[in-house]
C-alpha cells in the first residue's frame, strides 16, 4: 500500500492490533500496521531446545523482561517507586501473546461499575453487556478450551474445545476447595484441546512461555494475522513509530517511523489506532509532542501515563509428599477460584481477587533457589515435583501516582526516549494480598500440603490504565469508543484504556474492546476526510 493511501494506521501488532486489524480489513478498510519487531520463527523457540529453561533464568533473548532480553526491537523500561515492578512484554508480530499463558477469564459485570457499587475509582462508560458479543466473537476467532456454566460469572456460549486436563495438581486443589466449600471452576484458556481452524491441539508438554511450537496457544501471529493479511491488511515489521503527527487543526496526519535500516519514513492515514500496550502506548503519546500538544498527544489534561495498574500478586506454593508433576501440562491454570472476588468490607479491603491454580516451571527454575553443595539433591527432591502453585490476581485500583512517563536518560536503539514506570502498592492492595496469602495457605493445607512457601509479592504481566476510558476529558483520555477525547481521529485500543483493572487476566477484555472499537471506527467512516 502507498504511504498516502491508507484508511487506518494501526501501531502495534500484538493482541489488540491483530484483532482490530482483522475486523477492519474484513470490512474492506485499507489497513497498514507498523510493528517494531519481526515475525518469530517457531523453530527458534527455546521450547524446541534442551536448554529451554535457561532462556528465562539468564539474560537469554527470550527472557520475559525487555530489559534483560535487550533485543534491538525492545525498548528499555526503567522502574521506580516503593514497589518497582518486574516488567514483562514481548515486541514482535503477536506481541506479548508470544509469551503468554492463555489464561482467559472475563471481567465480572461489577468490574465496570466499582464507583457505583463500592465508591472507589470510577465506573467504566460501558458495561459488561456492551462487550459480551465481542467476548464471544473473540473466543470463536481464537478457539477457547473450557466449560460453560460457572456460577460465579454470567452464562457464556459453549466453549470451542473441551477443558484442558486438571492433572494431579488440579485434582489436589479441587479437594481443598471442595472441603472448604469455596467456589472453583475450570479455567477458560486461549489454548485449544482439540484441532480447531487448522491448528493442532495442545500436547501438554508445558513450555508455553518458551513459545508454543504446535500453534495450540492462541498467539495472534497464528490466529488473527494470517486472516487479516488475506483480507488485504499489510504489516510492516521492524518499523518503530517515533511520533504521531498532527495537522494545524489538531487532527492526526499519520506517523513518523524508523524502518529496518534506521531510515526515517512518514506515513499518512485517515485514522490512527495506537495498540502498543499499557506502557508502549503512553510512551508513544508522550513522545508525540507538537505545538498543539506540547505535553504529548491527547494529554491536555495530564492524564496520559497516570493510573498505571499491573495486578500485584503472590506466587504461593504448597509442597506435598506425593509427586504432583505440576510442570507437565500447559503453564496456564487448570482451575480458578473467585470465592473472594466481590467486595466484602469485613475482609478489610475493597474489591477482591482471583486465585488461579498455576503449574510450575521445570526443574532448572526450581533448583535456582536451593543452595548448591552436598545437600542440594536431597533438598531439590523435597520440592520437585512436589509443588502446587496458587497465583493471586489482585484487583489493582487506579492511583494517579502510579505512572508511565518518559525516562530522561535511557533511549532505545533508535534514540527514542525509554519508558519510566513508577509504582507503589496501595494500602488496599497490601491488605488484599495479605488476605490472599492467608486464604491460599489455608486451602493448600486443607488439600494436604505439608509446607507452604510464600515468596515476596511481585506483579503479573498485565499493563493497564495509562490512557483510561471515561465520560469526559476531565476524568479520562479516551471516550467509550476508545477515541481520544481531544483528537477526533486517534484511538487507543489496548490495556491502557482500562478504567479499572479488575481481578482477572486482562487479554480477553483487551481483545473484545479491540473488536468493538473496530466496529465503532467503521460506523464513523463517513466522517473520515
Ligand atoms: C509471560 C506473560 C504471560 C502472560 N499470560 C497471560 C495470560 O495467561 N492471560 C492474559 O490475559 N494475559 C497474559 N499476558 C498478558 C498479555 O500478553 C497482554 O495482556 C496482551 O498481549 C496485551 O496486548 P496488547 O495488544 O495491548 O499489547 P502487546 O501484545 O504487548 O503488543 C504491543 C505491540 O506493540 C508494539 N509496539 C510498541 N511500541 C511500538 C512503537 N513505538 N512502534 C511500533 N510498534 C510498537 C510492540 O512491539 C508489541 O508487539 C501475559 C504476558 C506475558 C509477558
Ligand atoms: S503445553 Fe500446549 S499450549 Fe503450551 S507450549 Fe505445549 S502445546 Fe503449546
Amino acid at each position: 500500500m502507498k504511504n498516502d493511501d491508507i484508511d487506518v494506521l494501526v501501531i502495534g501488532a500484538g493482541a489488540a492490533g491483530a484483532a482490530l486489524s482483522w475486523s477492519l480489513s474484513a470490512k474492506g478498510i485499507k489497513v497498514v500496521c507498523l510493528e517494531q519487531g519481526g515475525w518469530i520463527d517457531p523453530s527458534t523457540f527455546p521450547s524446541m531446545k534442551h536448554d529451554y529453561e535457561t532462556q528465562l533464568t539468564r539474560e537469554g533473548d527470550f527472557n520475559l523482561s525487555p530489559n534483560l532480553r535487550n533485543r534491538k526491537e525492545d525498548y528499555p523500561v526503567t522502574t521506580h517507586g516503593e514497589n518497582p515492578p518486574f516488567v514483562m512484554m514481548f515486541n514482535a508480530v503477536g506481541g506479548s501473546t508470544i509469551h503468554w499463558q492463555g489464561i482467559f477469564p472475563r471481567f465480572h459485570p461489577s468490574d465496570f461499575k466499582v464507583k457505583t457499587l463500592d465508591d472507589v475509582a470510577d465506573d467504566w462508560p460501558i458495561s459488561y453487556w456492551d462487550l459480551e458479543p465481542y467476548y464471544d466473537l473473540n473466543d470463536k476467532m481464537l478457539g477457547v478450551s473450557g466449560l460453560a456454566g460457572d456460577p460465579a460469572n454470567p452464562p457464556r456460549s459453549k466453549r470451542q474445545t473441551p477443558p484442558l486436563p486438571l492433572g494431579k495438581m488440579g485434582h489436589t486443589l479441587v479437594k481443598g476447595f471442595e472441603k472448604l466449600g469455596w467456589h472453583w471452576w475450570v479455567n477458560d484458556h486461549g489454548i485449544i484441546s482439540e484441532p480447531y481452524n487448522g491448528r493442532s491441539p495442545c500436547m501438554l508438554h508445558g513450555k508455553c512461555m518458551f513459545g508454543c511450537p504446535m500453534g495450540a496457544k492462541a498467539t495472534t501471529d497464528r490466529t488473527y494475522w494470517p486472516l487479516a493479511i488475506d483480507h488485504g491488511a499489510e504489516i510492516r515489521t521492524w518499523s518503530r513509530v517515533k511520533e504521531i503527527t498532527v495537522d494545524k487543526t489538531g487532527k492526526a496526519k499519520g506517523a513518523i517511523y524508523f524502518d529496518k535500516v534506521g531510515n526515517v519514513q512518514e506515513i499518512k492515514a485517515k485514522v490512527v489506532v495506537v495498540c502498543c500496550n499499557g506502557i508502549g502506548t503512553p510512551r508513544l503519546l508522550l513522545n508525540s509532542k507538537s505545538n498543539l500538544f506540547p505535553d504529548g498527544l491527547g494529554n491536555s489534561n495530564g492524564l496520559v501515563g497516570k493510573n498505571f495498574m499491573i495486578h500485584p500478586t503472590h506466587f504461593i506454593n504448597g509442597v506435598f509428599e506425593e509427586a504432583m508433576d505440576s510442570h507437565i501440562g500447559p503453564m496456564g491454570s487448570p482451575l480458578f477460584s473467585q470465592e473472594f472476588y466481590e467486595t466484602d468490607e469485613s475482609r478489610g479491603f475493597t474489591r477482591g481477587y482471583m486465585l488461579i491454580g498455576e503449574r510450575t516451571f521445570g526443574p532448572l527454575f526450581q533448583a535456582q533457589d536451593i543452595p548448591w553443595g552436598k545437600a542440594h539433591h536431597a533438598e531439590f527432591g523435597k520440592i520437585f515435583p512436589h509443588q502446587v502453585g496458587l497465583t493471586v490476581v489482585a484487583d489493582d485500583l487506579p492511583e494517579e501516582t502510579n505512572t508511565v512517563t518518559l525516562d530522561d536518560k535511557e533511549v532505545d536503539s533508535n534514540g527514542i526516549a525509554a519508558a519510566k514506570v513508577t509504582y507503589s502498592l496501595s494500602e488496599n492492595s497490601k491488605r488484599m494480598l495479605d488476605h490472599a496469602v492467608r486464604k491460599s495457605t489455608e486451602v493448600l493445607r486443607v488439600a494436604g500440603a505439608k509446607d507452604v512457601i510464600v515468596p515476596p509479592p511481585t506483579n503479573l504481566a498485565h499493563l493497564m490504565g495509562t490512557a483510561r476510558m471515561g465520560t469526559n476529558e476531565k476524568n479520562s483520555v479516551v471516550d467509550k469508543n476508545n477515541k481520544v477525547h481531544s483528537v477526533s481521529n486517534v484511538y487507543v485500543v489496548d490495556g491502557s484504556s482500562f478504567t479499572t483493572g479488575a481481578g482477572v487476566n486482562p487479554t480477553s477484555t483487551i481483545m473484545a474492546l479491540a473488536l468493538r472499537a473496530a466496529d465503532k471506527i467503521w460506523e464513523e467512516r463517513m466522517e473520515w476526510k
